[in-house]
């Protein structure tokens, strides 16, 4: 199996294309389709064909390239079943628990609602690399636009499941506004404070702050540490349950 090759694609304003080309099987995929233009230019840069088209979840800005590339291309697209009548273009529905192949890799689906009810991840285990489109970002979560706080929660649950070495490529690049969020949640975190130096210096730089990893945001990202005794104290709900705490936080986002 040779090594899966990951292009990373910054695409409207803030979000990033991803193109995963398996060179053993001559396979190219994009995930999500946030910008047709920048997508083909990168295609045309590596020499690729575009084979697959893996979309995350419904919103223009993750498959609104869809059906220009398929006609371009004669792409297949794959998606999520749970919204599928919203995906133009999708040939095959995949769903939680899901694996299919491509090329040589083993792709597994990974159920993640909540930001849209349907919103699935790609995890490729042997690589050590998931997708996650707008569930999880760097420091932060996608907003609950469909689901429900508990169901959002359930998911940011399976994917802190994941091993920390596990490198993730989110959506946007939200980083530095997640950031002033998280320092008023748990400013005593010394690892938070030494993680926003170094985002506030790659952004200087106009670098990406993305992909990050399972274990940064473990210890890092509000969102996923509803046990962290700092954060129950500042949102006021000391021993309440993981998913309280959870969506307090999230509300606390929302009108930050
Ligand atoms: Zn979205
Ligand atoms: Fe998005």
């Amino acid at each position: 199996m040779s090594k899966l090759v990951i292009h990373q694609i910054p695409c409207l304003s803030d979000n990033y294309g991803y193109l995963i080309h398996d060179p053993e099987a001559d396979t190219t995929a994009t995930i999500d389709t946030p910008e047709v233009g920048p997508i083909e230019a990168s295609l045309k840069t590596h020499g690729w064909e575009l084979t697959h088209i893996l979309n995350t979840h419904h919103h223009y800005d993750h498959a609104g390239g869809n059906l220009e590339l398929q006609e371009k291309t004669g792409c297949a697209i794959i998606g999520p079943r749970d919204e599928a009548d919203k995906i133009p273009g999708i040939e095959k529905e995949v769903g939680d628990g899901d694996t299919f192949l491509f090329g040589t890799h083993e792709v597994r689906v990974i159920g993640v609602p909540g930001h849209t009810l349907g919103h699935i991840a790609y995890y490729f285990e042997e690589e050590g690399v998931a997708f996650v489109g707008d569930a999880l970002f760097a420091l932060g979560c996608g907003r609950v636009f469909e689901g429900t706080p508990d169901q959002m929660w359930s998911s940011l649950e399976k994917l802190m499941a994941l091993p920390d070495e596990t490198t993730v490529y989110c959506a946007h690049e939200y980083t530095q506004a997640n950031a002033k969020f998280a320092a008023t949640i748990e400013p005593g975190n010394p690892e938070l404070a030494t993680r926003i130096a170094e985002i506030d210096k790659l952004r200087a730089r106009g670098e990406p702050t993305v992909p990050t990893t399972i274990g940064l945001e473990r210890k890092t990202n509000p969102f996923v540490r509803p046990s962290s005794d700092e954060i129950q104290k500042t949102v006021g709900l000391s021993g309440a349950s993981a998913a309280a705490i959870f969506t307090e936080v999230r509300h606390r986002k929302d009108n930050f």
